[in-house]
């Protein structure tokens, strides 16, 4: 048995497991202090003879095993969180090997390895929701560098008709200050889930996720991309991005049909937390 938590910023999921992604228990616990929300998370899995664990967080966290702060979520907006050891404290309640990483690598893993890229050595996992983010797989491996890649804060030409500043505290008109669903309900006034009817919105949704990919095709060419979180439950914006990447692209690459190449994950919504089952069965193979 593996154990798994999707570590978000609202709602925290612990399941086990075992490692052909078949889920047997899981819970799911709100964020709120960190105190509070990891006592429910250790008392979950108190009860569970487990080999290893997998952790897929929210982020920035500390990916560099050199550094003193691994395991930490490091600089968040969430304030409580900030600087929180978080596999050093799940180290402490239960020894186990613990494997580490982001909620979109995760969701990438998850995808690769049961989803839909399913036999493929490489994908990128997108999510646009309450922030935008992506993960990836190269060659069969998670992408990682200096730190995790934050491929939600790349900058995007603007549209015509947009004038909204945009959110993100950090760079405000980058693509999750202009695309993740808290821009969308600031600039039309109303919540996404609100706005189905009005084409203006997913026209302009389209335009800037398509740019963004248009970017992680070039720069990483994976052979699947998996749109997931809650702005795609707009089904309409499938076709709408495939009409920009295929503008943008211009044949300048030959891609796959672009309704199997840019598509929703085949997890549904356990990608993320399948996904950070496999994050534990891999650190408990390092482990062995
Ligand atoms: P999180 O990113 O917090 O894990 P979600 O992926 O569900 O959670 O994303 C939440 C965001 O998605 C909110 O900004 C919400 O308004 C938006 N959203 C959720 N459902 C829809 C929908 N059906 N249509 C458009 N936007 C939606
Ligand atoms: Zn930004």
């Amino acid at each position: 048995m593996l154990g798994a938590i999707e570590a978000g910023g609202t709602k925290f999921i612990c399941a086990v497991g075992d490692e052909k992604g078949q889920l047997y228990d899981r819970l799911k616990i709100p964020t709120t202090i960190p105190e509070e929300t990891i006592s429910k998370v250790i008392e979950f899995f108190k009860p569970y003879k487990l080999k290893a664990m997998g952790v897929g967080s929210f982020g920035p966290i500390d990916l560099n095993r050199e550094s003193p702060t691994y395991g930490y979520i490091t600089s968040t907006p969430k304030t409580s969180w900030g600087n929180y050891p978080i596999v050093p404290i799940l180290k402490e309640a239960f020894s186990l090997p613990i494997g580490f990483n982001t909620d979109v690598n995760a969701a990438a893993l998850g995808e690769v390895t049961y989803g839909a890229a399913k036999g493929l050595n490489s994908c990128l996992y997108m999510t646009i929701g309450t922030g935008i983010g992506a993960g990836a797989v190269v060659q069969g491996a998670l992408l990682q560098g200096l730190s995790h890649p934050e491929m939600g804060h790349i900058l995007v030409k603007r549209h015509p008709m947009d004038q909204y500043p945009g959110k993100c505290p950090y760079h405000h008109d980058c693509l999750e200050g202009l695309a993740a669903g808290p821009a969308i309900e600031e600039r039309w006034g109303r919540k996404g889930v609100q706005l189905n009817e009005c084409q203006e919105v997913w026209d302009m949704e389209g335009y800037y996720i398509a740019q963004a990919l248009m970017q992680y095709i070039l720069i990483l060419s994976p052979s699947k991309i998996i749109l997931g979180g809650g702005v795609m439950h707009q089904k309409q914006l499938f076709p709408i991005i495939y009409k920009y990447v295929q503008e943008l692209l211009n044949n300048y690459i030959s891609l796959p049909e672009l309704s199997h190449y840019i598509v929703g994950p085949g997890l549904g919504n356990d990608a993320g937390i399948i996904g950070s089952l496999m994050l534990g069965q891999q650190a408990l193979e390092k482990a062995n």
